[in-house]
């Protein structure tokens, strides 16, 4: 073997071709676990699209190791393949940022149409023509190459400005669109293959592949995250739920760390909706936590423990939490405009966290009962109230 089969020979074409059906088949696997999973419909377009490439790959594999010079049956099918995954594939990454629209919908069908109805008259073109096999042949299967330049034109058109990720998905199409090119002089224009072009058809798609590969990691791993962070949060005020600021309180009193709990609850709140409306309200709660969280910085983390009550775990020790109360209290009536009851305690050893955020709670109810708007401190006294 000399070193121009290393990278035009069959053998150059099979290694490649067995390196994408690596990445490509890793990409399925993922693709069908989040498919299990998540039950999202970019994870089923992406996974019957990465099937029907990885099919396409086995026939591109039987088509190079065949004796035969030409396979039309197998050639065709590849062929197919090869259009139809595409738009598959394109669907999936539009809809891994997107939620599908009718329109999009009417798009995809539109293209698989146009796909089926030239590959349909493929078969019709040899009784129309006159001229030998191959020149035939070759002008039988040149309408889907050439349909298939224009969609990725279509693509690069399209999508880059729908998708996240922008400049991968531009690599990645624009490589793909130099292997088409490459693809298409070698076959129909020139009259033996050049080697050069070959190089760039066996080896550029790996790279195109991978591109592909890191795209829809990178996704995954956001869409992941954002999920996560929406599972921990609230979603009107942005901060930490109930369930999370508790399983934080867990943390550190289970450790005996010198953590207080600051127990906030807006006053006259009910009021407030009813005279100002709902909107209003909703927007006061998110200032009032938005103080909180500007005074919390490095200090401790905030959480929305029901409707309008809002607790603080401070994590540093350092910290008076009776001061910090204080001058959160302070702070949203002179920047929100309305006013805070407060109580707070501080972990002894042996608490459990439910005791600490209910000792808490029962300081902020009687700041409530005597007369609002102040910060109370727990203290022995206030259990048996
Ligand atoms: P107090 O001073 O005793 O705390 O009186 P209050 O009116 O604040 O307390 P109450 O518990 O009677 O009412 C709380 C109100 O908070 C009732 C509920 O409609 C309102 N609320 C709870 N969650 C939200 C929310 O997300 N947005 C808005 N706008 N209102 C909420
Ligand atoms: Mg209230
Ligand atoms: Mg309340």
């Amino acid at each position: 073997m000399n070193l121009s089969e290393l990278f035009v020979g069959t053998y150059a074409q099979v290694y490649a071709l067995s390196c994408m059906l690596i990445i490509l088949l890793l990409m399925f696997f993922m693709s069908l676990r989040l498919l299990v999973d998540r039950k999202r419909k970019a994870y089923m377009t992406l996974s019957v699209s990465l099937a029907a490439v990885i099919f396409q790959h086995v026939l591109l594999i039987v088509l190079a190791l065949q004796d035969e010079a030409f396979n039309q049956w197998l050639y065709s099918a590849e062929q197919l393949l090869k259009v139809v995954s595409f738009i598959f594939l394109n669907m999936a990454v539009y809809q891994l940022y997107n939620s599908t629209k009718k329109r999009d919908t009417l798009y995809f069908y539109s293209l698989l149409l146009v796909t089926l109805l030239l590959f349909a008259m493929q078969t019709q073109i040899p009784g129309w023509l006159s001229g030998s096999p191959e020149q035939i042949r070759l002008l039988q299967h040149i309408g889907l190459e050439l349909y298939l330049f224009g969609l990725i034109l279509l693509g690069l058109a399209l999508l880059p400005h729908r998708v996240g990720q922008s400049g991968k998905y531009k690599a990645a199409m624009i490589a793909y669109l130099i292997c088409q090119l490459a693809h298409i002089v070698n076959r129909y224009v020139v009259e033996t293959p050049m080697d050069g072009l070959r190089v760039v058809e066996n080896f550029l798609p790996i790279i195109v592949y991978f591109i592909l590969f890191l795209f829809v990691f990178d996704r995954v791993v956001e869409l992941m995250q954002t999920i996560y962070r929406s599972s921990i949060t609230d979603g009107l005020t942005g901060l930490y739920n109930r369930k999370y600021l508790l399983k934080r309180v867990v943390q550190y009193t289970a450790r005996d760390l010198p953590v207080s709990i600051l127990f906030f609850d807006i006053d006259n709140f009910k009021t407030l909706n009813d005279t100002r409306g709902h909107q209003a309200g909703d927007d006061a709660l998110r200032r009032v936590a938005q103080v909180l969280v500007e005074e919390s910085d490095e200090i401790g983390i905030v959480g929305r423990y029901g409707g309008e009550e809002l607790v603080v775990l401070v994590t540093d020790s350092s910290i008076k939490p009776g001061v910090l109360a204080e001058k959160m209290r302070v702070r949203v009536e002179r920047d929100v405009g309305v006013t805070v009851s407060a109580g707070y305690s501080k972990y002894r050893d042996g608490m459990t966290a439910e005791e600490l955020v209910r000792e808490a709670d029962a300081a902020m109810y009687s700041a409530k009962t005597t007369g609002k708007n102040k910060v109370v401190k727990y203290t022995k006294s206030l259990a048996k109230a």
